[in-house]
């Protein structure tokens, strides 16, 4: 087994030769801001049932139930939590020049807060709610919660714009991301169990398309042995301060 360091010194090489880095993020690099993933130690689902109060089908039958056990939580949860360092280092990759885009599947805005420029929300965002009638968007500020499910003026009720089990990707977001897989030549992979397709998928269009794989996780996942050139285990806050070092010391930050 190549030991961490001799690890970090092969991603950082990569990402001082990349020209269309891109990363692929999920709800792991939130859960040192307190965030809990849905899979794994911790994680949301032993609590609660996803195919119970995760899925469109239980939204549609029974919203009150599914704002009360989920999306109030969640809502409270996410207005609360700031980035971390993982957020932070992976916006230092953008300005080093390494990193064009975040595709993220994440719903907590943090890669934003955090100042990443250029982030796909690949499974919408909890900050904004729309109308399951007229399909009009709101900020949370917006709305005064006085009953649950909140209403929209047309009287439908409100959700947050995210995707849930069942539902289909913004096919334009889609077609974007798996734009950018297929021409990128370095992908980070951080934080994601892999396994929700199809963001689970574009890992694997980048490395047929020659890209160069890293991914950060302090558990294996079913990439780890046939994607990914590189596994960097551990937490991400800290693993990408240590590569950001090195890429910095090899690719000093862009003039002008
Ligand atoms: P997941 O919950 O399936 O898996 C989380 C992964 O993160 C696991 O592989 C785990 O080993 C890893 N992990 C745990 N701690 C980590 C750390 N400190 N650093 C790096 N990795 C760590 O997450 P997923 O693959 O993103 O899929 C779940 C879906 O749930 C996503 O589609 C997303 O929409 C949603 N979700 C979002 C949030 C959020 O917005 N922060 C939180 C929970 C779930
Ligand atoms: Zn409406």
């Amino acid at each position: 087994m190549p030991s961490i360091t001799s690890l970090l010194d092969q991603a950082a090489t990569a990402c001082a030769k990349a020209r269309k880095g891109i990363a692929l993020t999920g709800a792991g690099i939130s859960v040192e801001s307190g965030i809990p993933p849905f899979r794994g130690k911790g994680g949301l689902w032993e609590k609660i049932d996803p195919m119970k109060y995760a899925h469109i089908d239980a939204l549609e039958r029974d919203p009150a139930e599914v704002w009360k056990v989920l999306f109030l939580g969640i809502g409270e949860l996410l207005g609360t939590a700031a980035p971390n360092d993982g957020h932070k280092e992976l916006r230092r990759l953008e300005e080093l020049g390494v990193l064009q885009t975040i595709i993220t599947q994440n719903v907590d805005g943090l890669h934003q807060k955090a100042g990443s420029r250029d982030v796909i929300e690949f499974h919408g965002t909890h900050a904004v709610l729309r109308c399951m009638t007229c399909q009009r968007r709101y900020e949370w500020q917006e709305i005064t919660i006085t009953e649950i499910p909140p209403r929209c003026p047309c009287n439908g009720y409100l959700r947050p714009d995210v995707v849930m089990f069942g539902e289909l990707i913004d096919m334009s977001l889609l077609q974007r991301s798996q734009m950018l897989a297929s021409q990128c030549d370095l992908m980070f992979v951080v934080g994601t169990s892999a396994t929700v397709e199809p963001a689970a998928y574009l890992p694997v269009i980048a490395k047929r398309a020659g890209a160069f794989i890293i991914e950060i996780n302090p558990e294996p996942t079913p990439l780890t042995h046939h994607i990914s050139d590189v596994t960097l285990l551990g937490p991400a806050g800290e693993v990408l301060t240590q590569l950001t070092e090195r890429v910095a010391r090899l690719r000093p930050m862009p003039q002008g």
